[in-house]
């Protein structure tokens, strides 16, 4: 072979190559938004379990949504209104009901990116009132402006954050097409806002962010110990399945809130053993065990993190 046309064959190998390396990447981190039966008239979709970016349109998290004769009732947006009307297409061939309302678990990006689309489709946005605090913090805007850049073209300039229609400050119970669902304020624990839902004609609780499973919790600013105590709150509803906020269903509910409780459990005794010694963060994540934690999704991404801020508010802790 010439060799002009040797290099024009490696060089269309390597372009073969990394195309086939491209579709197999994407392949793997844009899951397809596929609804899962949870029980008779219960659906949710399963987002990655790795952080949002172009390629998996920030399909990161959960959603799910509740067919009843005069409505459907959606929990949680999802991460970009492009998923949103994906959902709401996913909807249409279960049901010719429209989504009437979306009850929001908590006002973290991952979740309310969405809601913009099912406003624009006539849904009524549900969620508690300690949200109004981020919504309106100069965290909120520069999040939305940072992911206009990380995740575009999913998230861009139209991309808004979006108020809910209802501000509950206490339990309610919110009944459409005579279903009930029971919204019970737990936050503040991964957030201040943190709502679960539950359906007591199918024993489903949707959990939010309270339970992760299959990753390594976000902390962010969360209340840890607080949060621990509302796991055992959800273990109260004695569910027969559990949509968590991120990661597969759960029919074992207290097997499977384990991994949430004991890495909170983990953060709290190693970042507040630190903080009451006064060793500097450094030495005492160095020196920390992590192997029960180490194999899981966002490890390497999340947890320094989620020690710092534990370790920051296990020294304000009394
Ligand atoms: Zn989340």
């Amino acid at each position: 072979m010439q060799a002009w046309r040797r290099s024009w064959a490696v060089l269309l190998l390597a372009v073969v190559a990394t195309l086939a390396g491209a579709a197999v990447v994407r392949a793997q981190d844009a899951p397809a938004l596929r609804p899962e039966p949870v029980a008779p008239g219960v659906w949710f979709v399963q987002g990655a379990s790795a952080l949002g970016s172009p390629a998996n349109r920030n399909f990161i998290s959960n959603a799910a949504f509740v067919v009843t004769p005069q409505g459907v009732v959606v929990i949680d947006a999802l991460g970009s209104p492009a998923l949103a009307r994906e959902l709401m297409q996913a909807i249409a061939k279960v049901t010719p009901q429209r989504v009437t309302h979306v009850i929001v678990t908590h006002y973290h990006a991952d979740h309310i990116y969405g809601l913009q689309a099912f406003v624009e489709a006539g849904a009524r946005v549900v969620a508690h009132r300690a949200a109004l605090e981020y919504l309106n913090s100069d965290t909120a805007a520069l999040r939305l402006k940072a992911s206009r850049d990380e995740l575009a073209p999913w998230i861009d300039e139209s991309t808004r954050l979006v108020p809910a229609d209802v501000w509950l400050t206490q339990r309610t119970t919110l009944r459409v097409g005579g279903v009930a669902f029971e919204i019970e304020p737990l936050g503040p624990a991964h957030t201040p806002e943190d709502l679960a839902v539950w359906l007591p004609s199918q024993r489903v609780l949707f959990a939010g962010d309270l339970v992760f499973r299959g990753r390594i919790p976000f902390v962010g600013q969360a209340n840890t110990r607080q949060w621990i105590d509302s796991l055992d709150a959800l273990l109260k509803f004695d569910a027969q399945t559990i949509v968590p906020g991120h990661g597969p269903l759960s029919t074992s509910a207290r097997q499977d809130m384990r991994l949430t409780a004991d890495y909170l459990r983990h953060l709290r005794e190693t970042m507040g053993r630190a903080a009451r010694n006064m060793e500097p963060f450094d030495e005492a994540y160095a020196a920390a065990d992590w192997t029960a934690f180490e194999h899981l999704p966002l490890f390497r991404v999340a947890n320094r993190m989620n020690a710092y801020n534990t370790y920051l508010q296990m020294e304000r802790e009394p």
